[in-house]
């Protein structure tokens, strides 16, 4: 036998480094954005679509391009007693291209735009708002070529910001060309980058020779002032590319969208064509992006699909979160306060007929006095409290207390609806 010491018996278990609970005082926020999110994206013509949270790791190693090295470096990668090896998803258009080439969607008459909500997860140094298990919002279009997609996206993720109330962000936008303006453009980057080389950061001046493009991702302040002097890829577009982010920035335009054009806003991924855009707040502190999307019409093959364009976006949720206000209003809910074993069935049938009217009440069978329920019913923030004694239950008529005011009304089953539907 090996006794645990009593040490060992109180060791408590902890969540593991780098995940998180959402407590439930939190979660109706998650609730409330998660909802706003669905809601608009229907009305927009998307389709939920809810991949596994794991693949085969094979799938992340497709894609390439620099962004993704660090993606795979990231990877939540382990062996199932299968001998798979298989991967928690590090993001999630990998999946929807896998599902779109596995159920052949591209051949069906629905349009390919999708959304997603759920978790996503990343092996990567703990930091104070970063977690390696974190939640995105994210939708994509798949073969819908026209710049007018790429705009109503920008016009649905504004109309998302706005209907959660999110103010001060601004939206940033660019086209990063396509596999046949952009060599031209690296190659003018280069030589620029070159002339400040050694007054670069290490890692930039790896960059000029790798993916100068990714200089602009620096975020120092002496990298940056200097590359605020390289030239700009609107500079270099093809016709076609320079048509198209004419067009987008049109019919931005024309759906009233304030934007502006950040000619240093660049995705590193080689898939990445046309445009790009992000959405910023100063709210965090430094400038932050809370939003960001863009066109990839290079992708699908990638996956060895067929050629099919892909634009969409992705929503940190944390983020989102922390830039999303607190509601104001109160939840409306009764807290039934009762005393004796008559009341207390009185209590469960006039909470059974108000929830079948849809309305929130709790009730808690823990054997307490008046007093005691009518000061778990303050602490629990409740908007009304309905009290059922004896004599409430032969008179068939019950005190319904306002929380905020303190006024009390007598009242008969049905007057409760008729009031607190009143305020709802
Ligand atoms: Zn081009
Ligand atoms: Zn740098």
């Amino acid at each position: 036998m090996n006794p645990m010491n009593d040490s060992e018996k109180k060791k408590k278990i902890a969540a593991i480094k780098g995940t998180k609970d959402i407590l439930p005082d939190e979660v109706g926020k998650w609730q409330r954005v998660e909802e706003a999110a669905a809601g608009i994206f229907q009305r927009y013509g998307y389709k939920e679509i809810r991949s596994p949270v794991f693949e085969a790791t094979e799938l992340y190693q497709k894609g390439t391009g620099e962004t993704s090295d660090i993606v795979q470096k990231e990877m939540y990668t382990f062996i199932d007693k299968g001998g798979r090896s298989v991967t928690l998803r590090p993001e999630y258009t990998p999946s929807v291209a896998r599902a779109i080439i596995e159920h052949s969607l591209h051949l069906k008459p629905e349009p390919l735009r999708f959304y997603f909500i759920g978790p996503m997860f990343r092996y990567d140094k703990p930091q104070k708002g970063r977690y390696r298990q974190f939640h995105q919002i994210d939708i994509e279009v798949f073969a819908e070529k026209d710049p007018a997609v790429d705009a109503e996206i920008v016009e649905m993720a504004d109309r998302l910001l706005k209907e959660l109330g999110v103010t001060g962000y601004e939206i940033l936008v660019n086209s990063v060309g396509c596999p046949l303006c952009r060599p031209d453009y690296h190659v003018s980057l280069r030589e620029k980058a070159l002339e400040s080389e050694q007054e670069l950061c290490p890692d930039c001046r790896r960059k000029i020779y790798t993916n100068p493009l990714r200089i602009f991702d620096c975020k120092l302040d002496s990298c940056r002032a200097i590359s605020l002097r390289f030239p700009k890829i609107t500079e270099f577009l093809c016709d076609e590319c320079e048509t198209h982010f004419q067009r987008f920035c049109l019919y931005l335009g024309s759906f009233g969208i304030e934007y502006r054009i950040e000619p240093r806003l660049v995705r590193g991924l080689d898939y990445y064509t046309k445009t790009t855009f992000e959405f910023i707040t100063k709210k965090l502190g430094a400038q932050d992006s809370i939003l960001g999307g863009g066109r990839y019409d290079y992708m699908m093959q990638e996956f060895g699909g067929p050629d099919i364009s892909g634009t969409g976006f992705a929503v940190g949720m944390e983020r989102l979160l922390s830039v999303v206000p607190e509601k104001e209003k109160k939840e409306i809910f009764i807290y039934i306060a009762y005393i004796g074993e008559e009341a207390k069935i009185r209590a469960m049938m006039l909470a059974r007929f108000l929830r079948s009217h849809g309305i929130s009440c709790l009730l808690e069978y823990k054997d307490q006095g008046l007093k005691k329920q009518m000061g778990r019913a303050s602490k629990l923030n409740a908007t009304w409290t309905l009290i059922i004694g004896e004599e409430e239950v032969k008179k068939e008529k019950f005190q319904l207390k306002e929380m905020e005011s303190g006024t009390q009304h007598e009242v008969t089953q049905e007057d409760v609806l008729a009031l607190i539907q009143k305020q709802d």
